[in-house]
This record gives C-alpha cells, sequence and structure tokens, in this order.
C-alpha cells in the first residue's frame, strides 16, 4: 500500500506542487487548507506523514503540531514542517512544538522528496505501531 501524506497547507500553489511531487512518487495524499481541517483528517486518516506549513491563518502550524502531539494515536507520525527559508527561528520552533523535521520554501523538488523518505524509513526502522508510543512530545 502506498503510504499517505497528509499536505496542510493554504497557498495554493505549493499545495500544488508538493500533491504533484508525492502523486508522481507514488504517495497518496490527503489536502488539508487549514489547521482545524488538518487536525480533523489527521484523525480520520491517520497518514504516515504530515507535511505542515508553519504560516497558516487562525492557527498556526505550531499550533497544529502541539494539538498532533497530544494525541496518542497522532504522536508518532513524522511532521515535516514547512518553514520560510529567511525565518531561521522557525526551525527551532517547529522541532520545540513536535516537529520531526523542516523543509524551506521554495521547496526543492529532490531534498524535499529525499527529506520525506527519510523520515518514512526512520519510522518504519522504529518497528510497528503496537510496540506503544515512542519519542513522546516534549
Ligand atoms: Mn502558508
Amino acid at each position: 500500500m502506498s503510504p499517505t501524506v497528509l499536505i496542510i497547507e493554504d497557498n495554493e500553489q505549493n499545495l500544488y506542487l508538493t500533491t504533484f511531487l508525492l502523486e508522481k512518487n507514488g504517495f497518496t495524499v490527503v489536502q488539508a487548507r487549514s489547521g482545524p481541517e488538518g487536525l480533523a483528517w489527521a484523525d480520520r486518516v491517520r497518514p504516515d506523514l504530515i507535511l505542515l506549513d508553519i504560516q497558516l491563518p487562525q492557527m498556526d502550524g505550531y499550533a497544529v503540531a502541539r494539538e498532533l502531539r497530544k494525541e496518542s494515536a497522532l504522536r508518532d507520525i513524522p511532521i515535516i514542517a514547512v518553514t520560510s527559508y529567511a525565518m531561521v527561528g522557525d526551525r527551532e520552533r517547529a522541532l520545540d512544538a513536535g516537529c520531526s523535521g523542516y523543509i524551506e520554501k521554495p521547496i526543492d523538488p529532490w531534498r524535499f522528496l529525499g527529506e520525506i523518505q527519510k523520515h518514512l524509513d526512520a519510522r518504519l526502522a522504529d518497528g510497528p505501531e503496537t510496540t506503544g508510543p515512542k519519542n513522546p512530545a516534549k
């Protein structure tokens, strides 16, 4: 079964590009355009990975990451933050909020796919989910 990636992104161009790259490489994509919508989809589809834009209206990516990490069923899903390259502080804040890694805008397709694969591989290497919670949120 192809891995499912939930993309939480309010920018249509970035949503289009990341969806295109992932689907072209065999992933199933679920799209959300806001934090609350993303949380609802995460709960419903239990994606293998979440791509999370930090700059979202109303509820920003940090708040979304913190909510995801509160739920035991979602706690172990890798979250990759999408940050603006100019905002150096964003990366640390994203990791503090529970993100597993980050990529910078503008998105470099090769680096993007490499980062996604790296986090999926790391999760598989961790063993089945039935072993219980790992990497609890800080
Ligand atoms: Mn945005």
